[in-house]
């Protein structure tokens, strides 16, 4: 179990100097307590207590990167088992494979379409992570080379020989790849690659209690950046270490299992395959690497990984004001809708779908959807008719029609009389989808 700030607080000067940036050092020790801060910020802390908080102050899963540059990846770090205790900070990673034996211009066009899968969705942009090559021999090694200087993602390189790694690792380091895997039987050969070239390693147990063993033994031969695979593959099994890993780094405190770890979903057919990943991502992995995925597969994976890592405290919302959707001039019809990301971005689809371009109002409700929004009073008459004057958006359009959604058709008339019956309020459709047709009869010979 990790300290409590009382705890920290005998161990601190209780000078209340504050040049941590806290008042007090009681203060300190209880932000410390609860990962808020870092030891590092007092720099008046003794040696001797510094050794006695390290348990404390380091994280109980430890942050590891892959890769270099813009896109590196960061996985682990994480501080709780449910999300909504608070939220989970560094989505799973997700890799596909790619086999180290492809022809040379083959492997650079396959390493060249993996880095460029890229998905927009409510405004934000999901991408692959990884490219994970797999090879035997001198083949293995070539390929590590390529791809070191190919690829625009991060690498894991899969092979546990370690002088074919040693040689692979020639060609790559200085992209900090991931070393995949240490075994029992090769783990003092494989830490110490990682050591030499700084790169993280995966260590590989049979189980739970030999991938502890293991976890010791590549730290104790200089390897600490470490990611963890239990050895399972049928996927109760994996959940089941997924979890019982979890568990021991947070509520235990174990600190050879405090890394964050690596899973492979491998079905019969893509619909086992994807039920495995979207459960593997929700518990608990690192990295998920799949053996091939098709756009439509990584789309679904991506979308289940962004639903599980926004923090359910902090929706995904887009800035207030008024939008432009197509290129829409002073006749185009105006929208009101809310700035929760997934209201605005569906409706903006509609829109585009419609072919009649489109002024979007978009009011600030903190995040919620039309009929939360309501239901909080966050989306009144009141509000919607103060934005419409400070977005000016009598300035846009000749007409003066506002269109709002469906669900909220009860603000209507108030709306009228918020803006002095200047504008004339249109009930538009109660779902998204409705919108298409409803300007194609509303707005004829727009589309
Ligand atoms: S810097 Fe250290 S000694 Fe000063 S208030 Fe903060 S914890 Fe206390």
């Amino acid at each position: 179990m990790g300290l409590t700030g009382l705890d920290i607080f005998k161990q601190l000067p209780k000078t209340n100097c504050g040049d941590c940036g806290v008042p007090t050092c009681l203060a300190f020790a209880m932000k410390l307590a609860q990962k808020q801060a870092s030891l590092d910020q007092c720099p008046h802390v003794s040696e001797e207590a510094k050794g006695a908080l390290d348990g404390a102050s380091a994280p109980p899963i430890k942050l590891i990167t892959i890769g270099t540059g813009e896109r590196k990846l960061e996985i682990g770090n994480e501080t709780v088992l449910f999300r909504h205790e608070e939220t989970f900070y560094h989505p799973t990673g997700i890799a596909v494979e790619v086999d180290a034996g492809l022809p040379e211009e083959e492997l650079a066009a396959r390493l060249e379409a993996v880095g460029g899968v890229s998905f927009e969705r409510v405004g934000q942009t999901l991408r692959l992570d990884a490219v994970a090559l797999r090879g035997e021999g001198d083949g293995f090694v070539k390929a590590a080379q390529v791809a070191g200087e190919k690829s625009a993602v991060p690498l894991i390189l899969m092979n546990e020989d370690p002088e074919v790694m040693g040689k692979a690792l020639e060609g790559c380091a200085e992209k900090k790849p991931l070393i995949y895997a240490a075994t029992a039987e090769n783990v003092e050969a494989m830490a110490a690659l990682a050591k030499q070239h700084g790169c993280p390693l995966a260590i590989r147990g049979d189980d739970l209690s030999s991938l502890a063993e293991l976890s010791e033994k590549a730290q104790g031969a200089g390897a600490t950046d470490l990611v963890l695979d239990s050895g399972a593959r049928a996927p109760a099994q994996v959940l089941a270490n997924e979890t019982a890993i979890r568990r021991a780094a947070l509520r235990k405190r174990f600190r050879p299992l405090g890394f964050p770890t690596i899973t492979f979903a491998r079905g019969e057919d893509a619909q086992e395959k994807l039920q495995q990943a979207a459960c593997y991502i929700a518990k608990y992995a690192g990295m998920l690497v799949l053996k091939e995925a098709e756009a439509w597969e990584l789309l679904t994976l991506f979308t289940v990984r962004q639903n599980i890592y926004t923090d359910p405290q902090k929706p995904i919302q887009v800035e207030e004001g008024i939008y432009e959707i197509g290129s829409p001039n002073e006749d185009s019809p105006v929208l009101v809708t809310t700035n929760f990301s997934l209201t605005y971005f569906t409706v903006e689809g509609d829109v585009e779908a419609s072919r009649v371009p489109a002024w979007a109002v978009v009011v600030d409700t903190e995040g919620t959807s039309v009929l939360t929004a309501w239901a909080a009073e966050k989306f009144t008459a009141e509000i919607i008719a103060e934005k419409v004057k400070a977005f000016d958006v009598g300035s846009k359009v000749k007409h003066r029609k506002l269109i709002i959604p469906g669900h909220v058709a009860v603000l209507s008339g108030k709306l009228e009389d918020e803006l002095s019956l200047e504008w004339k309020v249109i009930v538009g459709p109660r779902e998204s989808s409705g919108i298409p047709s409803f300007l194609r009869t509303a707005w004829p010979g727009e589309g």
